[in-house]
Protein backbone atom coordinates (compact mmCIF):
# COMPACT_ATOMS: atom_id res chain seq x y z
CA UNK A 1 0.00 0.00 0.00
CA UNK A 2 1.39 3.65 -0.60
CA UNK A 3 1.38 5.55 2.39
CA UNK A 4 1.09 9.26 0.69
CA UNK A 5 -0.36 11.44 3.42
CA UNK A 6 -1.07 14.89 1.61
CA UNK A 7 -0.70 17.91 3.63
CA UNK A 8 -4.15 19.36 4.45
CA UNK A 9 -2.95 22.42 4.38
CA UNK A 10 -1.82 22.06 0.39
CA UNK A 11 -3.71 23.62 -2.26
CA UNK A 12 -6.11 21.13 -4.08
CA UNK A 13 -4.01 18.90 -6.24
CA UNK A 14 -5.07 18.44 -9.74
CA UNK A 15 -6.31 14.98 -9.95
CA UNK A 16 -7.40 12.92 -13.63
CA UNK A 17 -10.79 13.47 -14.11
CA UNK A 18 -13.60 11.72 -15.91
CA UNK A 19 -15.12 13.75 -19.17
CA UNK A 20 -18.03 11.03 -19.12
CA UNK A 21 -20.89 12.80 -17.21
CA UNK A 22 -23.28 9.94 -15.95
CA UNK A 23 -27.23 10.94 -16.69
CA UNK A 24 -29.32 11.86 -13.42
CA UNK A 25 -29.60 9.12 -11.05
CA UNK A 26 -27.14 6.60 -13.10
CA UNK A 27 -24.85 5.30 -11.27
CA UNK A 28 -21.81 4.29 -13.10
CA UNK A 29 -19.94 1.69 -11.41
CA UNK A 30 -16.55 0.36 -13.04
CA UNK A 31 -17.49 -3.02 -14.89
CA UNK A 32 -14.63 -5.33 -14.32
CA UNK A 33 -12.15 -5.19 -11.91
CA UNK A 34 -8.27 -4.41 -13.48
CA UNK A 35 -4.81 -6.02 -12.42
CA UNK A 36 -4.13 -3.49 -9.28
CA UNK A 37 -1.93 -1.13 -9.88
CA UNK A 38 0.09 -0.72 -6.93
CA UNK A 39 -1.33 -1.20 -3.66
CA UNK A 40 -1.77 -4.40 -1.04
CA UNK A 41 -5.66 -5.56 -1.91
CA UNK A 42 -7.28 -5.24 1.05
CA UNK A 43 -9.05 -8.85 1.96
CA UNK A 44 -11.53 -7.51 3.91
CA UNK A 45 -12.70 -4.36 3.88
CA UNK A 46 -14.73 -2.78 7.12
CA UNK A 47 -17.98 -0.55 6.60
CA UNK A 48 -19.04 1.61 9.29
CA UNK A 49 -22.15 3.19 8.63
CA UNK A 50 -25.51 1.54 6.79
CA UNK A 51 -26.94 4.27 4.78
CA UNK A 52 -26.44 5.42 1.15
CA UNK A 53 -22.71 5.72 0.98
CA UNK A 54 -22.67 2.26 2.81
CA UNK A 55 -24.58 0.70 0.30
CA UNK A 56 -22.96 1.61 -2.50
CA UNK A 57 -19.36 1.21 -1.31
CA UNK A 58 -20.52 -2.53 -1.05
CA UNK A 59 -21.88 -1.80 -4.35
CA UNK A 60 -18.93 -0.63 -5.89
CA UNK A 61 -16.79 -3.20 -4.31
CA UNK A 62 -18.83 -6.13 -6.02
CA UNK A 63 -19.14 -4.36 -8.97
CA UNK A 64 -15.61 -4.19 -8.79
CA UNK A 65 -15.15 -7.75 -8.77
CA UNK A 66 -14.04 -7.61 -5.50
CA UNK A 67 -14.82 -10.94 -3.97
CA UNK A 68 -12.56 -10.66 -0.15
CA UNK A 69 -14.60 -10.22 3.03
CA UNK A 70 -17.17 -7.49 3.45
CA UNK A 71 -18.48 -6.41 6.84
CA UNK A 72 -20.82 -3.37 7.49
CA UNK A 73 -22.09 -2.21 11.01
CA UNK A 74 -25.02 -0.12 10.83
CA UNK A 75 -26.16 1.89 14.42
CA UNK A 76 -29.85 1.68 13.13
CA UNK A 77 -32.08 -1.22 13.58
CA UNK A 78 -33.61 -0.39 10.32
CA UNK A 79 -32.28 -1.89 7.26
CA UNK A 80 -30.82 0.98 4.81
CA UNK A 81 -33.30 3.07 3.29
CA UNK A 82 -33.52 6.60 1.95
CA UNK A 83 -33.66 10.03 3.65
CA UNK A 84 -34.83 12.62 1.30
CA UNK A 85 -38.55 11.10 0.79
CA UNK A 86 -38.31 11.49 5.39
CA UNK A 87 -39.32 15.10 4.78
CA UNK A 88 -40.45 15.01 0.90
CA UNK A 89 -42.79 12.37 1.55
CA UNK A 90 -43.51 12.68 5.51
CA UNK A 91 -47.00 13.07 5.63
CA UNK A 92 -48.13 11.00 2.22
CA UNK A 93 -45.84 8.20 2.67
CA UNK A 94 -46.11 6.55 6.04
CA UNK A 95 -42.83 3.68 5.83
CA UNK A 96 -39.31 4.36 5.14
CA UNK A 97 -38.58 3.84 1.46
CA UNK A 98 -36.02 0.80 1.21
CA UNK A 99 -32.50 1.80 -0.81
CA UNK A 100 -32.40 -1.45 -2.12
CA UNK A 101 -35.54 -0.53 -4.03
CA UNK A 102 -34.94 2.87 -4.24
CA UNK A 103 -31.23 2.01 -5.68
CA UNK A 104 -31.64 -1.41 -6.47
CA UNK A 105 -28.59 -2.84 -4.30
CA UNK A 106 -29.40 -5.21 -1.31
CA UNK A 107 -26.53 -4.57 0.79
CA UNK A 108 -27.35 -7.54 3.29
CA UNK A 109 -26.90 -9.96 -0.42
CA UNK A 110 -23.95 -8.42 -0.88
CA UNK A 111 -21.98 -8.45 1.71
CA UNK A 112 -20.42 -10.98 3.91
CA UNK A 113 -21.83 -10.02 7.59
CA UNK A 114 -24.16 -6.76 7.81
CA UNK A 115 -24.85 -6.06 11.44
CA UNK A 116 -27.73 -3.73 11.94
CA UNK A 117 -28.07 -2.07 15.79
CA UNK A 118 -24.39 -2.63 15.88
CA UNK A 119 -22.98 1.32 16.29
CA UNK A 120 -18.71 1.77 15.41
CA UNK A 121 -17.46 2.65 18.79
CA UNK A 122 -14.16 3.37 18.41
CA UNK A 123 -11.27 3.46 15.97
CA UNK A 124 -8.21 2.09 15.74
CA UNK A 125 -5.99 2.20 13.04
CA UNK A 126 -2.50 0.29 12.60
CA UNK A 127 -0.02 0.61 9.59
CA UNK A 128 -1.88 -2.39 7.95
CA UNK A 129 -5.21 -2.43 8.97
CA UNK A 130 -8.08 -1.40 11.47
CA UNK A 131 -10.17 -2.51 14.20
CA UNK A 132 -13.44 -1.58 15.16
CA UNK A 133 -14.90 -1.47 18.38
CA UNK A 134 -18.31 -2.40 19.12
CA UNK A 135 -20.61 -3.52 22.41
CA UNK A 136 -20.15 -6.74 21.04
CA UNK A 137 -16.40 -6.78 20.53
CA UNK A 138 -14.26 -5.92 18.00
CA UNK A 139 -13.93 -6.16 14.09
CA UNK A 140 -10.40 -6.45 12.38
CA UNK A 141 -9.86 -5.73 8.92
CA UNK A 142 -7.62 -4.52 6.21
CA UNK A 143 -9.33 -1.43 5.21
CA UNK A 144 -11.82 0.51 6.96
CA UNK A 145 -14.71 2.84 4.57
CA UNK A 146 -15.98 5.04 6.98
CA UNK A 147 -19.85 6.08 6.16
CA UNK A 148 -21.66 7.09 9.28
CA UNK A 149 -23.48 10.26 8.38
CA UNK A 150 -24.38 13.21 10.04
CA UNK A 151 -26.79 13.86 13.09
CA UNK A 152 -29.63 16.35 12.88
CA UNK A 153 -28.46 19.62 15.47
CA UNK A 154 -30.47 20.54 18.72
CA UNK A 155 -29.00 23.06 21.08
CA UNK A 156 -28.81 22.61 24.31
CA UNK A 157 -32.02 23.45 26.06
CA UNK A 158 -34.11 22.45 23.31
CA UNK A 159 -34.79 19.13 24.05
CA UNK A 160 -38.77 20.35 23.85
CA UNK A 161 -38.03 19.97 20.00
CA UNK A 162 -38.50 17.59 16.93
CA UNK A 163 -35.61 17.01 14.90
CA UNK A 164 -36.21 15.18 11.76
CA UNK A 165 -33.24 12.74 10.47
CA UNK A 166 -34.15 9.22 11.09
CA UNK A 167 -37.05 6.73 10.31
CA UNK A 168 -37.93 7.15 13.75
CA UNK A 169 -37.81 10.72 13.98
CA UNK A 170 -40.02 11.01 10.52
CA UNK A 171 -42.17 8.78 12.36
CA UNK A 172 -42.54 10.60 15.82
CA UNK A 173 -43.47 13.63 13.65
CA UNK A 174 -45.93 12.35 11.39
CA UNK A 175 -47.88 11.16 14.42
CA UNK A 176 -48.47 14.75 16.00
CA UNK A 177 -49.23 16.30 12.81
CA UNK A 178 -53.22 16.76 11.94
CA UNK A 179 -54.85 19.87 10.26
CA UNK A 180 -55.19 22.69 12.56
CA UNK A 181 -51.87 21.68 14.48
CA UNK A 182 -49.62 24.25 15.52
CA UNK A 183 -46.28 23.60 13.91
CA UNK A 184 -42.97 25.86 14.27
CA UNK A 185 -40.10 24.95 11.86
CA UNK A 186 -37.19 26.42 13.52
CA UNK A 187 -34.99 27.26 10.61
CA UNK A 188 -35.77 28.41 6.88
CA UNK A 189 -33.03 25.90 5.40
CA UNK A 190 -33.32 23.23 2.70
CA UNK A 191 -35.26 20.61 5.45
CA UNK A 192 -37.12 23.27 7.31
CA UNK A 193 -38.74 24.34 4.19
CA UNK A 194 -39.88 21.24 2.60
CA UNK A 195 -41.18 20.34 6.17
CA UNK A 196 -43.27 23.68 5.76
CA UNK A 197 -44.32 22.93 2.57
CA UNK A 198 -45.84 19.80 2.89
CA UNK A 199 -47.49 20.28 6.34
CA UNK A 200 -48.83 23.30 5.40
CA UNK A 201 -50.21 21.66 2.48
CA UNK A 202 -51.92 18.79 4.39
CA UNK A 203 -53.81 21.68 6.68
CA UNK A 204 -51.37 22.22 9.76
CA UNK A 205 -50.51 25.79 10.58
CA UNK A 206 -47.01 26.20 10.08
CA UNK A 207 -44.98 29.23 11.28
CA UNK A 208 -41.22 28.97 10.04
CA UNK A 209 -38.49 31.19 12.22
CA UNK A 210 -35.23 31.84 10.54
CA UNK A 211 -31.93 33.87 12.47
CA UNK A 212 -30.86 35.34 9.08
CA UNK A 213 -32.27 38.01 6.98
CA UNK A 214 -33.84 35.27 4.65
CA UNK A 215 -34.36 31.38 4.16
CA UNK A 216 -31.38 29.64 2.57
CA UNK A 217 -28.98 31.93 3.43
CA UNK A 218 -26.42 29.90 4.00
CA UNK A 219 -26.82 27.41 0.85
CA UNK A 220 -27.51 30.18 -2.00
CA UNK A 221 -26.51 33.14 0.19
CA UNK A 222 -28.89 36.02 1.14
CA UNK A 223 -29.35 38.02 -2.28
CA UNK A 224 -30.48 34.42 -4.10
CA UNK A 225 -32.01 32.73 -1.12
CA UNK A 226 -33.81 35.57 -0.06
CA UNK A 227 -35.44 35.25 -3.70
CA UNK A 228 -37.29 32.08 -2.05
CA UNK A 229 -38.81 33.92 0.88
CA UNK A 230 -42.04 35.32 -1.19
CA UNK A 231 -42.80 31.78 -1.65
CA UNK A 232 -43.55 30.97 2.09
CA UNK A 233 -47.10 33.57 1.94
CA UNK A 234 -48.18 31.61 -1.45
CA UNK A 235 -47.81 28.08 0.32
CA UNK A 236 -49.96 29.01 3.24
CA UNK A 237 -46.64 29.63 5.57
CA UNK A 238 -45.75 32.54 8.30
CA UNK A 239 -42.09 33.47 7.49
CA UNK A 240 -40.39 35.26 10.61
CA UNK A 241 -37.19 36.00 9.41
CA UNK A 242 -33.80 38.15 10.87
CA UNK A 243 -35.14 36.89 14.91
CA UNK A 244 -33.64 34.60 17.21
CA UNK A 245 -35.56 31.79 19.07
CA UNK A 246 -34.07 32.25 22.62
CA UNK A 247 -36.16 29.69 24.22
CA UNK A 248 -37.89 26.49 23.46
CA UNK A 249 -40.62 24.46 25.54
CA UNK A 250 -43.24 21.70 24.82
CA UNK A 251 -45.82 24.38 24.37
CA UNK A 252 -44.36 27.04 22.06
CA UNK A 253 -41.10 29.32 21.27
CA UNK A 254 -40.17 32.43 22.69
CA UNK A 255 -38.00 35.01 20.09
CA UNK A 256 -36.08 37.59 20.94
CA UNK A 257 -38.30 40.46 20.73
CA UNK A 258 -39.95 38.83 23.03
CA UNK A 259 -42.61 37.29 20.96
CA UNK A 260 -44.25 34.11 22.13
CA UNK A 261 -45.53 31.68 19.48
CA UNK A 262 -47.57 29.16 21.06
CA UNK A 263 -47.03 25.55 19.15
CA UNK A 264 -48.04 21.81 19.24
CA UNK A 265 -44.75 21.10 17.84
CA UNK A 266 -41.34 22.64 17.24
CA UNK A 267 -39.35 21.34 14.82
CA UNK A 268 -35.57 22.34 14.73
CA UNK A 269 -34.52 22.08 11.40
CA UNK A 270 -31.25 24.08 12.00
CA UNK A 271 -28.80 21.41 10.42
CA UNK A 272 -27.05 18.19 10.71
CA UNK A 273 -23.00 17.74 11.82
CA UNK A 274 -21.18 15.04 11.09
CA UNK A 275 -21.52 11.65 13.08
CA UNK A 276 -17.70 11.42 13.61
CA UNK A 277 -17.84 11.76 17.64
CA UNK A 278 -16.88 7.92 18.05
CA UNK A 279 -13.54 8.61 16.33
CA UNK A 280 -12.48 11.13 18.41
CA UNK A 281 -8.39 10.69 19.11
CA UNK A 282 -8.69 8.10 15.96
CA UNK A 283 -8.32 10.24 13.28
CA UNK A 284 -7.69 14.04 12.34
CA UNK A 285 -11.28 15.86 12.53
CA UNK A 286 -12.16 19.34 11.59
CA UNK A 287 -14.29 21.69 14.52
CA UNK A 288 -17.91 20.50 12.53
CA UNK A 289 -16.48 16.58 12.74
CA UNK A 290 -15.84 16.17 9.41
CA UNK A 291 -13.10 14.03 8.00
CA UNK A 292 -10.87 15.56 4.92
CA UNK A 293 -10.37 13.09 2.22
CA UNK A 294 -8.90 13.53 -0.78
CA UNK A 295 -9.82 12.31 -4.52
CA UNK A 296 -9.84 8.85 -3.93
CA UNK A 297 -11.70 9.60 -0.25
CA UNK A 298 -8.61 8.27 1.45
CA UNK A 299 -8.46 10.35 5.16
CA UNK A 300 -6.42 12.84 4.94
CA UNK A 301 -3.44 12.67 7.97
CA UNK A 302 -4.21 8.66 7.64
CA UNK A 303 -3.07 5.49 6.01
CA UNK A 304 -4.72 5.09 2.76
CA UNK A 305 -6.35 2.11 3.46
CA UNK A 306 -8.54 4.66 5.62
CA UNK A 307 -11.10 5.94 3.53
CA UNK A 308 -14.65 8.34 4.28
CA UNK A 309 -17.41 9.00 1.89
CA UNK A 310 -21.34 10.71 2.18
CA UNK A 311 -21.63 13.05 4.98
CA UNK A 312 -18.38 12.59 6.60
CA UNK A 313 -16.27 13.78 4.30
CA UNK A 314 -15.04 16.69 3.32
CA UNK A 315 -13.60 15.83 -0.22
CA UNK A 316 -10.72 17.77 -2.16
CA UNK A 317 -11.88 18.81 -5.15
CA UNK A 318 -9.37 20.66 -8.44
CA UNK A 319 -12.56 22.50 -9.29
CA UNK A 320 -14.64 23.82 -6.25
CA UNK A 321 -12.36 23.17 -3.55
CA UNK A 322 -13.22 21.47 -0.53
CA UNK A 323 -16.80 19.97 -1.01
CA UNK A 324 -18.74 18.61 2.15
CA UNK A 325 -21.01 16.00 2.70
CA UNK A 326 -24.22 16.75 3.38
CA UNK A 327 -26.41 15.99 -0.26
CA UNK A 328 -27.58 12.52 -1.61
CA UNK A 329 -25.49 12.54 -4.61
CA UNK A 330 -22.41 12.66 -3.04
CA UNK A 331 -23.06 9.51 -1.00
CA UNK A 332 -24.28 8.15 -3.92
CA UNK A 333 -21.34 8.59 -6.51
CA UNK A 334 -18.98 8.87 -4.28
CA UNK A 335 -18.37 5.25 -3.10
CA UNK A 336 -17.32 4.38 -6.94
CA UNK A 337 -13.88 6.48 -6.72
CA UNK A 338 -13.35 5.66 -3.46
CA UNK A 339 -13.13 1.83 -4.22
CA UNK A 340 -11.47 2.60 -7.96
CA UNK A 341 -8.68 4.34 -5.02
CA UNK A 342 -8.60 1.54 -2.76
CA UNK A 343 -8.63 -0.92 -5.04
CA UNK A 344 -6.16 0.34 -7.44
CA UNK A 345 -8.28 -0.02 -10.24
CA UNK A 346 -7.11 1.56 -13.58
CA UNK A 347 -9.59 4.11 -14.16
CA UNK A 348 -9.45 8.04 -13.63
CA UNK A 349 -10.79 9.36 -10.87
CA UNK A 350 -14.21 11.54 -11.30
CA UNK A 351 -14.25 14.96 -9.59
CA UNK A 352 -18.39 14.67 -8.81
CA UNK A 353 -19.48 18.44 -9.20
CA UNK A 354 -21.79 18.71 -5.88
CA UNK A 355 -25.62 18.50 -6.81
CA UNK A 356 -28.62 19.13 -4.56
CA UNK A 357 -32.13 18.81 -5.47
CA UNK A 358 -34.94 19.92 -3.44
CA UNK A 359 -38.69 20.46 -3.19
CA UNK A 360 -39.22 23.77 -1.90
CA UNK A 361 -42.81 24.99 -1.11
CA UNK A 362 -43.93 23.47 -4.60
CA UNK A 363 -40.76 24.48 -6.07
CA UNK A 364 -37.69 22.24 -7.60
CA UNK A 365 -34.61 23.34 -7.24
CA UNK A 366 -31.36 21.84 -8.56
CA UNK A 367 -28.17 23.48 -7.24
CA UNK A 368 -24.58 22.41 -9.01
CA UNK A 369 -21.26 23.83 -8.14
CA UNK A 370 -20.74 25.66 -5.07
CA UNK A 371 -20.81 29.14 -4.53
CA UNK A 372 -19.01 31.04 -2.33
CA UNK A 373 -19.62 34.38 -0.54
CA UNK A 374 -18.01 37.08 -2.94
CA UNK A 375 -19.21 35.89 -5.84
CA UNK A 376 -20.92 37.74 -8.84
CA UNK A 377 -24.53 36.39 -9.04
CA UNK A 378 -26.40 36.96 -12.49
CA UNK A 379 -30.16 35.56 -12.47
CA UNK A 380 -31.57 34.13 -15.55
CA UNK A 381 -35.23 35.19 -15.97
CA UNK A 382 -37.41 36.34 -13.70
CA UNK A 383 -38.04 34.85 -10.32
CA UNK A 384 -41.74 36.70 -10.01
CA UNK A 385 -42.53 35.09 -13.00
CA UNK A 386 -43.90 31.57 -13.35
CA UNK A 387 -41.47 30.24 -15.93
CA UNK A 388 -39.14 29.21 -13.49
CA UNK A 389 -35.30 30.89 -13.48
CA UNK A 390 -31.91 30.17 -12.55
CA UNK A 391 -29.64 31.48 -10.91
CA UNK A 392 -25.09 31.51 -12.14
CA UNK A 393 -22.38 32.09 -9.74
CA UNK A 394 -19.19 33.45 -11.43
CA UNK A 395 -16.06 34.09 -9.75
CA UNK A 396 -16.00 37.89 -8.86
CA UNK A 397 -14.82 39.52 -12.19
CA UNK A 398 -14.44 36.08 -14.33
CA UNK A 399 -16.62 34.13 -16.62
CA UNK A 400 -15.79 30.82 -14.20
CA UNK A 401 -19.14 30.02 -13.00
CA UNK A 402 -18.90 27.94 -9.57
CA UNK A 403 -22.72 26.79 -9.65
CA UNK A 404 -25.61 27.09 -10.96
CA UNK A 405 -29.38 26.66 -9.44
CA UNK A 406 -31.91 26.29 -11.78
CA UNK A 407 -36.08 26.59 -10.36
CA UNK A 408 -38.70 24.92 -11.94
CA UNK A 409 -36.31 24.97 -15.26
CA UNK A 410 -36.11 21.28 -15.69
CA UNK A 411 -34.49 22.30 -19.14
CA UNK A 412 -31.55 23.97 -17.37
CA UNK A 413 -31.00 21.15 -14.85
CA UNK A 414 -29.59 18.76 -17.96
CA UNK A 415 -27.54 21.50 -19.05
CA UNK A 416 -25.92 22.31 -15.84
CA UNK A 417 -25.01 18.72 -14.97
CA UNK A 418 -23.23 18.78 -18.64
CA UNK A 419 -21.37 21.98 -17.94
CA UNK A 420 -19.61 21.20 -14.83
CA UNK A 421 -19.06 17.66 -16.22
CA UNK A 422 -15.78 19.52 -17.97
CA UNK A 423 -12.46 19.24 -15.61
CA UNK A 424 -12.51 22.84 -15.36
CA UNK A 425 -15.35 25.16 -14.13
CA UNK A 426 -17.60 26.41 -16.81
CA UNK A 427 -17.15 29.88 -18.43
CA UNK A 428 -20.09 30.91 -19.68
CA UNK A 429 -21.18 34.38 -20.92
CA UNK A 430 -22.88 36.13 -18.52
CA UNK A 431 -24.67 38.39 -20.90
CA UNK A 432 -26.34 35.73 -22.88
CA UNK A 433 -26.83 33.60 -19.36
CA UNK A 434 -29.91 36.40 -18.44
CA UNK A 435 -31.61 35.20 -21.04
CA UNK A 436 -34.05 32.39 -20.75
CA UNK A 437 -34.92 32.19 -24.67
CA UNK A 438 -30.97 31.58 -25.21
CA UNK A 439 -30.31 27.81 -24.06
CA UNK A 440 -28.29 27.64 -21.03
CA UNK A 441 -25.73 25.22 -22.68
CA UNK A 442 -25.14 27.41 -25.77
CA UNK A 443 -23.96 30.29 -23.23
CA UNK A 444 -20.36 28.20 -22.38
CA UNK A 445 -17.60 30.35 -23.47
CA UNK A 446 -14.94 28.27 -26.33
C1 LIG B 1 -34.93 14.61 6.00
C2 LIG B 1 -33.81 14.66 5.02
C3 LIG B 1 -34.04 15.08 3.72
C4 LIG B 1 -33.00 15.16 2.82
N1 LIG B 1 -33.26 15.60 1.56
C5 LIG B 1 -32.24 15.74 0.67
C6 LIG B 1 -32.47 16.26 -0.63
O1 LIG B 1 -33.60 16.58 -0.99
N2 LIG B 1 -31.42 16.39 -1.47
C7 LIG B 1 -30.16 16.05 -1.11
O2 LIG B 1 -29.23 16.23 -1.90
N3 LIG B 1 -29.90 15.54 0.12
C8 LIG B 1 -30.91 15.39 1.01
N4 LIG B 1 -30.66 14.89 2.27
C9 LIG B 1 -29.29 14.50 2.61
C10 LIG B 1 -29.01 13.07 2.19
O3 LIG B 1 -30.04 12.22 2.57
C11 LIG B 1 -27.68 12.64 2.81
O4 LIG B 1 -26.68 13.46 2.27
C12 LIG B 1 -27.35 11.18 2.56
O5 LIG B 1 -28.30 10.35 3.15
C13 LIG B 1 -25.97 10.87 3.10
O6 LIG B 1 -25.73 9.51 3.05
P1 LIG B 1 -24.71 8.84 4.07
O7 LIG B 1 -24.71 7.40 3.75
O8 LIG B 1 -23.46 9.60 4.09
O9 LIG B 1 -25.36 9.08 5.51
P2 LIG B 1 -26.68 8.47 6.13
O10 LIG B 1 -27.73 8.32 5.11
O11 LIG B 1 -27.01 9.35 7.29
O12 LIG B 1 -26.25 7.04 6.65
C14 LIG B 1 -25.33 6.90 7.69
C15 LIG B 1 -25.73 5.71 8.52
O13 LIG B 1 -24.69 5.46 9.46
C16 LIG B 1 -25.28 5.14 10.70
N5 LIG B 1 -24.32 5.41 11.77
C17 LIG B 1 -24.11 6.56 12.44
N6 LIG B 1 -23.14 6.40 13.37
C18 LIG B 1 -22.74 5.12 13.27
C19 LIG B 1 -21.75 4.35 13.94
N7 LIG B 1 -20.98 4.86 14.90
N8 LIG B 1 -21.60 3.06 13.59
C20 LIG B 1 -22.36 2.50 12.60
N9 LIG B 1 -23.31 3.18 11.95
C21 LIG B 1 -23.47 4.49 12.26
C22 LIG B 1 -26.51 5.99 10.76
O14 LIG B 1 -27.42 5.48 11.69
C23 LIG B 1 -27.00 5.93 9.32
O15 LIG B 1 -27.87 4.86 9.14
C24 LIG B 1 -31.69 14.80 3.20
C25 LIG B 1 -31.46 14.38 4.52
C26 LIG B 1 -32.49 14.32 5.41
C27 LIG B 1 -32.21 13.88 6.84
Amino acid sequence: MTARTPDPTAAPDAPALHRHVPPPGHVALPRHAAPPRHVALPRHVAVAGAGLAATQTVAALRESGFDGRVTVLGAEVLPPYDRPPLSKHLLDRPGPTWLADEVGVDLRALADDVRLGTPATGLVVTGDGVELATADGTVAADAVVLATGAAAVRPAGWSAALTLHTADDAQALRERLAPGTRLVVIGAGWIGAEVAGVAAAAGVDVTVVEAAPGPLGSALGPAVGGLTARWYATAGVRLLCDVQVVDVRADGVTLADGRALPADVVLAAVGARPATAWLDGALPREPDGSLRVDEGFAVIGAPRHVRAVGDVALRRSARHGWVPGGHWDGALRGPEGLVTDLLGLDGQLADVAPYVFSTQLGHELALFGQPRPGDDVVLRGDPGSTDGWSAVWFRPGADDAAAILTVDRPRDVGAARRLFGARDLPRLDRRLVRDLDHPLRETALA
